[in-house]
């Protein structure tokens, strides 16, 4: 489902971030991604998203290449879902506009089913017209999840989703996320340096050095 093979690239020419990099998770497979601070797991995730470009190396998704040495698919026909870490939410917009951001090409019909669909799943049903700043840290989670699934992607992306969340919320956060990512059956990469997240939500574990 996600093949990396002989990923190598750099920020700047001077040093390596990744060197012949090789990964493969299996569909339907949730791995997690450790290792210290600044060893390359949101670069990982960037190049996967196709926000960066490697310097060589290939990525398969679902099959299909969406990079190498000839070839670079933009970010949006990747089917690739990423959740980053800060920019969960867009402030301005009430929760129905930021699950629908991503699906403007529906009609309205289908892009209402779909939102109240997406709200059942993350248990916020009936929350369309709030907020962000109207809901709690968790919540505002939820709904990041609910938005990054509008789109139906085939590779879920998570950097560091439990890390804006108190240890009670993270809990409960962690059991729902896996549910989801259980019910619906998507392969998922989660970025993490908590060792017990990893444990928790992942059943393969992979450490950069
Ligand atoms: P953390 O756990 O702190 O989030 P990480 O494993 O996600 O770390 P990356 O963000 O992938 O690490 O960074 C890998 C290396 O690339 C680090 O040395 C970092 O300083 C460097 N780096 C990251 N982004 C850039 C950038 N935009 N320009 C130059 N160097 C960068
Ligand atoms: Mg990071």
């Amino acid at each position: 489902q996600l093949k990396i093979s002989d990923l190598s690239f750099s920020y700047n020419k001077k040093e390596k971030v990744l060197n012949d990099f090789n990964l493969e998770i299996n569909k339907g497979e949730v791995a997690a991604l450790v290792g210290r601070s600044g060893s390359g797991k949101s670069t990982i995730l960037r190049l996967t998203a196709g926000l960066e470009i490697p310097d060589s190396g290939r990525i398969e998704i679902a099959g299909k290449t969406v990079v190498d040495e000839q070839k670079f698919l933009a970010p949006e026909k990747r089917k690739v879902g990423m959740v980053f870490q800060d920019y969960a939410l867009f402030p301005h917009l009430n929760v129905y506009q930021n699950i629908s951001f991503g699906i403007d090409h529906l009609s309205k019909k289908k892009r209402k089913e779909r939102t109240a669909e997406l709200l059942e799943l993350v248990n916020l049903a009936g929350f369309e017209k709030r907020y962000p700043h109207q809901l709690s840290g968790g919540q505002q989670q939820r709904i990041a999840l609910a938005r990054t699934l509008a789109p139906g992607p085939k590779l879920l992306l998570l950097d560091e989703p439990f890390s804006n969340l108190d240890t009670e919320l993270r809990d409960k956060i962690r059991k729902e996320l896996k549910s989801i990512i259980k019910e619906i059956g998507i392969t998922t990469i989660l970025v993490s340096h908590d060792k017990n997240d990893a444990e928790f939500m992942a059943e393969k574990e992979i450490l950069l050095n």
